[in-house]
Parts: structure tokens; sequence; C-alpha cells
């Protein structure tokens, strides 16, 4: 296809204004090239400062444009140079991409509609281009949306640590427990990054004072850094953070006590589930479990019973629960459930706090597992940058 008619469809095709014109069309069945320019007359303003000036001279380049049909489409322009005397000689900007990148903002936008939809690199094979060039695309759009968010109305946080990949290293997640969308990551953990959220706050229209309420681990590092950025804020362990460190207890009271075979794994998964979630099948089965062994069984009733603390209807029947628990545990348990009854007992209060401002526990799980996901879905990407960006775009209700 070529010839004046094709230099008009695509002078269309493109939206192309004055002085921009397609000046020829080159196809096959695997590539379409079109080759744009301005007219020779024209002027142009500069890039800087907008004065009018005549073409300086032009400087060649190409841009990946989205495929027509299976052929990939490529635009190749002759673009424009003034020779501002104030400003120096400058490109002049072309109307179908942003500065300084190799695609045009069509392609970008149908690269954000497929990474919406599917796993990233799925949607690379669409493009046909490597999943680096949509990952280019995606921080650049998720970086600009976060330039620009607004976090002047955030009072209660969510704050959590999680591992890029397992074993590596730890990023900082904090969601803004009110609008449920993360606000803030940072690679490391503990008071550092609590100073940068301070830092970030700041940078986006928010104020550390606001917040006054953090909900998290029991991890001693967090506890400094909240008390130092975030001076006005109350802590609030919540049934997240304290199931995970009961079943971490489980988990090793489990493994000192090992059952036979096939079992092994199952138990593992089913005994971490919270016990209201289980099938009435799987109760059965975990009701044998605590006939054959005596001690995971009874490990397994203090985890479920420190949990249910989270559900009385006051704060007075909860501390008591919470009071006959520690006695209990106390009394009988092993010494991993001991370990937790004392952290437990130092931070009463904090826990029992969740009944000040009762936080949507099943958001801050729900929270995890879609981390969680992107986690297991990333595991092609080494790179931290690149996984922060993913969970950003996924959970971050950001305005792209
Ligand atoms: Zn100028």
């Amino acid at each position: 296809m070529s010839g004046p008619d094709a230099n008009k469809i695509f002078t269309t095709l493109l939206k192309l204004e004055e002085p921009w014109f397609v000046e020829n069309v080159e196809a096959t069945s695997e590539r379409v090239d079109v080759f744009v320019s301005t007219r020779a007359k024209a002027l142009v303003a500069c890039p800087v400062c907008g004065e009018r000036y005549r073409i300086h001279d032009r400087v060649e380049r190409t841009w990946r444009h989205s495929d027509m049909g299976e052929a990939e489409c490529f635009i190749t322009a002759r673009v424009p140079r003034c020779d501002c005397p104030r400003c120096g000689v400058k490109q002049i900007p072309v109307p179908w991409a942003r500065e300084f990148v190799g695609y045009t903002d069509y392609f970008e936008r149908r690269a954000m509609k497929l990474i919406e939809k599917m796993p990233l690199t799925k949607a690379a094979e669409f493009m046909h281009v490597s999943p680096d060039v949509l990952l280019g695309i995606l921080r650049y759009r998720v970086n600009k949306a976060l330039d620009s968010m607004d976090l002047s109305s955030v009072t209660r946080i969510f704050l959590d640590e999680t591992s890029s990949r397992r074993g590596h290293r730890y990023i900082t997640v904090i969601a803004d427990v009110d609008t449920k969308r993360i606000i803030f990551m940072t690679e490391g953990k503990g008071a550092d990054s609590l100073g940068k959220f301070a830092d970030w706050l700041y940078a986006h229209n928010g104020d550390p004072y606001n917040i006054r309420l953090v909900s998290c681990d029991f991890s001693k590092s967090f506890l400094a850094g909240i008390n130092e950025h975030l001076p006005r804020a109350d802590i609030v362990y919540d049934r997240f953070h304290l199931a995970k460190m009961a079943n971490d207890a489980l988990d090793k009271i489990r493994s000192r006590n090992q059952m036979n075979g096939s079992r092994h794994k199952w138990m593992r998964f089913k005994l971490m589930k919270n016990g209201k979630d289980l099938s009435d099948d799987d109760k059965r089965k975990i009701f044998d479990i605590k006939n054959d062994n005596s001690v995971l069984g009874l490990a397994y009733e203090m985890k479920e019973s420190l949990i249910q603390l989270y559900d009385y209807p006051d704060i007075s029947t909860a501390s008591e629960h919470v009071k006959q628990w520690l006695s209990w545990v106390d009394d009988e348990g092993e010494p991993q459930m001991k370990a937790v009854g004392r952290t437990v007992s130092r931070h009463f209060h904090k826990i029992l706090n969740w009944y000040h401002d009762k936080m949507s526990n099943g958001f801050l799980e729900g929270l995890n597992g879609m981390i969680q996901t992107t986690k297991r879905i990333g595991r092609g990407y080494p790179n931290t940058q690149n996984f922060m960006t993913m969970i950003f775009f996924r959970h971050g209700r950001l305005d792209i």
C-alpha cells in the first residue's frame, strides 16, 4: 500500500495536523513504515520559550506504533529543530509521542489496557515487544500518578513488611485503611522506613501528625519508628498480625511433633487457616488430628482461641477472654505458645486497642493476599523497583 491515498489515510489515522503530514507509506505483510514530515516553510515554536522560528535542520527518528493486523508498524519522522538565540538548538515535540521515548502514545495506552487485564508477560507477547518495554511504560505511568497522589486525608494506616522474593530484600508496605489502597512502599524495614514515609506524606499534601492509628506487627523496630516519626499515632495489633504470630508458633510445634505421610502437607496448610473458614470435612479431619496428637491438638486450640478475642461485642469481655487465655497458656502451653503469651501480655492494651477503632480485619487479610498473589505472579521481576511498580499499579487505586 502506498501512494497519495495511503498517505491521506494515515494522516487521518494518526490524527496529524498541519504542518505535519504523511509523506510516504511502505508496507509488507510483516511491517508497515509510515514516513512523516513537516512542510518545509513551516514556522516551528521553540519548546522552551515558545518563540517561532524557521526550521533550522531535521533529525530522523523512529517510533514503534501499534500493530496493523499481523504487521508491526513504525513511524519515522524527520523532526525539525529550531535555532533559538536564547535557548539554543532545540528539537520540537511530536504530537504522537511524549519526549525521549520510542513508542507512540497510542501504543502506550494500548499496552496499559492490556496490562490491566493480563499478566505483563502475556501483554508483551500480544504487543510483540519484550516485557521490559512494557515495564518501562508502566513505571513511567505509575510514577506520574504517584507524583500527583493526594494524602491529605490519610489518618489510619496499615503497616506491613514483605519481601520481593523469598528470603530477599524486605519491603515496607503502607496502606490507607479508609480508602483501602496502598499509598507507600520502600525497600527496607523498621524505623528508617517510617522516616521515609513521613517525608512522603509531606511531599504529597499529607502530614505525619494527622496519623492517629497504625495497625502493624509486633516488631520492635516499627514501634521505635512510629514513636519517632508518627508521634500522635496509637498502635493497634490486628487479628492478621496476631494470627501470623500464633501460626508461626503452631508451625514450630507441628514440626517438632511430626505426623507421618501425606497428611503432613495438608495439615500445615489447614492448621494455619482460620478455623471458621474450614469446610465441615476439614473440621472433621482436624478433630481426628487432635485425637491422635494431643500436643498439636492443644496448640491448635490455643491458636484458635487467641484469635477469637476479636469476636466479642465489647472490650471488657474481650479483655476477660485474653486474661483467661494467658493463664491457660501459662499452665499448659508448649514453650513456643508460652512465648506468644508473653508477647500478648506485654502488648495487652495495644491488642485490645482494636476495640476502640474497629478496623476491618478482612481488609488487612485481603490486602496481604493480594500482595502474595502479586509476588507469585512477579517471580519474573528480580528487580525490586519493578515489583513495587506492579503492586502500586494493581493495588494503589492510582489515577493512571
Ligand atoms: Zn527559545
